[in-house]
């Protein structure tokens, strides 16, 4: 029977959830290797956290009336328990913090995630139901610095995968008392408006007015526009602060600019408040984002912990690599193909392959005996490899192989003995 292919199966992944392998895979491990090696040169430790969490690490923490907490949360009840598959990283991140008092460890601490997000929303080109976030997270650290660390990392991530068409946007979302004071004055400015806001908006009015100014609907854009900006209602302490981050990040030579309008879709955040806006992403253009959020510890009921972070998103970090056209360059096959030519050659060349792969040269050698050269050649072809290295009765008798370079056809005879080292020292030019 014919193996079933594409839309044919009848059982397929979930809608906005995506199987990884082949090329694509390989280019998201290259991509995840800078990443994590950019987190490690900065000093941020990997932590993991499991996928499924109690329910009230989100809903008690990222906003009442955020879509993640009213609409898009994959929810299982489980021994009458109320769980969540893990629609963000920060929350899940600040349960553990308190969970294992990693606060009260001595002086700034940093970690950093990679892992798989669920979020029920409509699938398009970078948005989907899983999806895969970086996240850095610095505790213990009030300082504008640490911002500017963090916001300077995040450039680095992006930085060293050579993209550049992207933009830094930051902002101010003061501390509780300039919030307080924008809020009144956000109030006062929307209420005679109501009538011609979105929905949304007019849900949000209630509980958050602030992230009106977050909207994307059209029949807001020209309220948001005229409304109050921040920097009027701030305190002495938050324009300090928001100086300073500007300032170190001058120093840093991260470039910016200034965004009223970047208030964050979490509830959360305050002060530092960013995003990575690229321009090659199309709708979804937000690459990455974060922000100050010291009094998140206090929704689990703890004292304020200091803390800043961002998450960026995988997915919209390789499509923009791809639109950049900075795609790694991933080897299309392994280092070396083994033909052997009858059946003392495959006797030799069983036992050397093994050796191979434990002194980390990649080679693939076919189990089939008696295979002659032109299908051998054919095959090494096949799998891309950069040498294919030949062994017929003759080469075996010499105590030679022929070792021939795929890509110009270039041959020479090395020897038998010694042969590891010496296809090592080939590897390594
Ligand atoms: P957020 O946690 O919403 O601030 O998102 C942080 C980053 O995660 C965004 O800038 C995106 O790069 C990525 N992201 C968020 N939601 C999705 C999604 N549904 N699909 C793919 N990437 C996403």
């Amino acid at each position: 029977m014919e193996p079933k292919r594409g839309e044919d199966v009848a059982i397929q992944s979930i809608r906005g959830m995506h199987d990884l392998y082949g090329a694509e895979m390989g280019a998201w491990s290259a991509v995840e290797k800078v990443v994590h090696k950019t987190f490690q040169d900065f000093g941020y430790k990997e932590i993991r956290t499991p996928v499924l969490e109690k329910i009230e690490v989100f809903s008690q923490t990222v906003g009442e009336d955020t879509d993640i907490v009213q609409k898009q949360m994959y929810t299982i009840e489980r021994s009458d328990e109320q769980l969540a598959l893990r629609p963000e990283g920060t929350a899940a991140f600040v349960r553990a913090v308190i969970q294992h008092q990693l606060h009260r460890l001595p002086g700034a601490q940093r970690f950093y995630y990679y892992l798989p997000m669920y979020r029920y929303e409509r699938p398009q080109k970078g948005r989907q139901r899983q999806f895969f976030q970086f996240g850095g997270e610095l505790i213990n650290d009030a300082s504008p610095e640490a911002d500017a660390e963090i916001i300077t990392l995040l450039d680095q991530i992006y930085k060293a995968l050579g993209l550049s068409h992207y933009e830094v946007r930051i902002n101010t979302l003061g501390d509780s008392e300039s919030r307080a004071a924008y809020r009144k004055a956000l109030e006062e400015y929307f209420r005679p408006l109501l009538g011609e806001l979105s929905e949304d908006s007019k849900a949000r009015f209630e509980r958050a007015p602030m992230r009106i100014l977050d909207s994307k609907h059209e029949a807001d854009q020209s309220a948001v526009q005229k409304a109050p900006r921040i920097g009027e209602y701030l305190t002495d302490f938050a324009k300090a602060h928001f100086e300073s981050v500007k300032q170190r990040l001058n120093q840093a030579g991260v470039s910016f600019i200034v965004d009223p309008l970047i208030v964050r879709g979490l509830d959360y955040y305050s002060l530092t408040a960013f995003e990575f806006v690229s321009d090659q992403l199309g709708a979804q253009s937000a690459l990455g984002g974060g922000g100050r959020y010291d009094g998140l510890a206090e929704r689990f009921g703890e004292k304020p912990i200091p803390a800043v972070g961002f998450a960026l998103g995988m997915e919209r970090l390789m499509l923009a690599l791809e639109a950049s056209q900075k795609m790694p360059k991933v080897p299309a096959g392994p280092f070396l193909y083994l033909a052997p030519l009858g059946a003392a050659a495959f006797e030799r060349f069983y036992p050397l392959s093994l050796e191979l792969k434990r002194h980390g040269l990649e080679c693939e050698l076919l189990y089939e005996k008696d295979k002659n050269l032109k299908w051998q050649l054919k095959q090494a072809n096949r799998c891309g490899a950069q040498y294919a290295l030949l062994l017929g009765e003759e080469e075996v008798a010499k105590g030679v192989a022929v070792l021939k370079n795929m890509s110009d056809g270039g041959q020479k005879e090395i020897g038998l003995d010694r042969i590891v080292e010496q296809l090592k020292q080939v590897h390594s030019t």
